[in-house]
């Protein structure tokens, strides 16, 4: 089941990269998505991940998808081969020094709240260019991209033009920071996402449903 639905997936993406998102699976479930191919999975919470990292070190890469709390940094850099949620510059610069006392440079993307919803993290779309950057300037962190969720919207469609905003904010600082992510689509959304640029697209239920 989870090997066709990820074949199926992986037919439809052309080079794009597939995250798996595992918030809430088993390192069973997770072994079984390893078996299909996968090479990066996608969880939400640092101390959920800290657990399934002892059992998946190594076997594939840990990327932060949910929001990531400052008492949370020094655990999480740890884990992490990848942060798609850096949203602000104190947040930025924390990930920074934590890393720094392990010495590992760490791969981010910025979080945008492309619809600038309230009460939802991830830095607003005109932020972004500055915030871009100051992290470049930090030397322990990489800068690689962008990432949104998108607001909740009963009809996928309804997310297109907000991935379009994106890929005009994402093409603007491309050049200049040379990115290479742009983190945008999930299991409603991906195709939509596909068609509006995305580089990588982040896919949970459709896959373990
Ligand atoms: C859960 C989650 C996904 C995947 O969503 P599905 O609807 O399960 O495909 C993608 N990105 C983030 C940030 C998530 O929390």
């Amino acid at each position: 089941m989870i090997e066709q639905e990820i074949q199926q997936i992986k037919g439809q993406l052309k080079g794009v990269t597939l995250v798996v998102a595992t918030k809430g699976r088993t390192v069973e479930e997770i072994n079984k998505t390893i078996s299909a191919g996968i090479t990066i999975i996608g969880e939400n919470y640092v101390k959920e991940a800290a657990e399934k990292h002892h059992h998946l070190a190594g076997k594939v890469a840990f990327h932060l998808l949910g929001h990531l709390q400052r008492n949370k940094v020094s655990t999480a850099v740890k884990i992490f081969d990848l942060i798609q949620t850096a949203d602000s510059l104190p947040l930025a610069q924390k990930i920074n020094e934590e890393c720094k006392k392990i010495n590992k440079n760490m791969p981010v993307l910025i979080e945008v709240n492309i619809a600038k919803e309230k009460n939802k993290t991830g830095c607003a779309p005109e932020e972004v260019e500055k915030l871009a950057a100051n992290i470049s300037r930090l030397t322990n962190l990489r800068l690689k991209g962008l990432m949104t969720m998108g607001p909740a919207l009963a009809d996928a469609e309804e997310l297109r033009p907000y991935f379009k905003e994106m890929k005009i904010i994402f093409d603007k600082l491309q050049k200049e920071y040379n990115l290479s992510m742009l983190s945008m689509g999930m299991s409603e959304s991906y195709r939509i996402a596909l068609e509006e640029g995305a580089t990588r697209v982040r896919i949970g239920k459709k896959i373990f449903a």
